[in-house]
């Protein structure tokens, strides 16, 4: 199964992701991780990447796309995966659908996990002392969500015409979200490959 988390900065998306992991076998594409491990390496990806993501910026979509199409084509990512934090822009949409499609592997359903703002945001301040990322600070936090209502919320149309868009409750707690995952997904019949 190929699935795309969307939603907000702190809306569960890793947390989701997580769950689909450990349940289904399936390989979980954060680009937030990735991006991460290569700011820690100090490869030339990560040397563009470190400032833009302290400050809550979108790092340049042709980076990012370069990145996730390598990973895709990885082979524990041929039984499926989740992307968590990617598309983020509608250029990303569109090079993920041209991928996909060069591949012949559609999307299998796109969850949106919806959680009012200010509850993402308190729970981003409570990831910022629990975890010390670098940004979770006031001003980047209120970047990242500014980006997203600009940059990615479209997508959620986006995704809705394509016909596999599934809204989840965000605002409760990860067992209970994810048993809504799961219905969902078996609502949709969709199998492991
Ligand atoms: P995340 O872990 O998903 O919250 O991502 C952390 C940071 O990595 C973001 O604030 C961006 O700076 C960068 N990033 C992650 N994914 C993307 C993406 N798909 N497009 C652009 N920047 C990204």
């Amino acid at each position: 199964m190929r699935l795309i988390l969307l939603g907000p900065p702190g809306a569960g998306k890793g947390t989701q992701a997580q769950r689909l992991v450990t349940t289904h076998g399936i390989v979980q594409l954060s680009t937030g991780d990735m991006l991460r491990a290569a700011v820690r390496a100090g490869t030339p990806v990560g040397l563009k990447a470190k400032d833009i993501m302290d400050r809550g910026d979108l790092v340049p979509d042709d980076v990012v796309v370069a990145i996730v199409s390598d990973r895709i084509d990885q082979p524990d990512a041929r039984n499926g995966f989740i992307l968590d934090g990617f598309p983020r822009t509608m250029a990303q949409a569109d090079a993920l659908d041209e991928m996909l499609s060069e591949i012949d592997r559609p999307l299998s359903v796109v969850f949106e996990l919806q959680v009012p703002l200010d509850v993402a945001i308190e729970r981003l301040s409570k990831r910022a002392v629990e975890e010390g990322r670098r940004d979770d600070t006031p001003d980047a936090i209120a970047k990242r969500i500014e980006l997203y209502n600009q940059e990615t919320a479209p997508l959620v149309s986006h995704y809705r015409l394509a016909g596999n868009l599934v809204g989840i409750h965000g605002d409760r707690p990860a067992t209970e979200v994810f048993a809504e995952i799961q219905d969902a997904l078996d609502q949709a019949r969709v199998t492991a490959s």
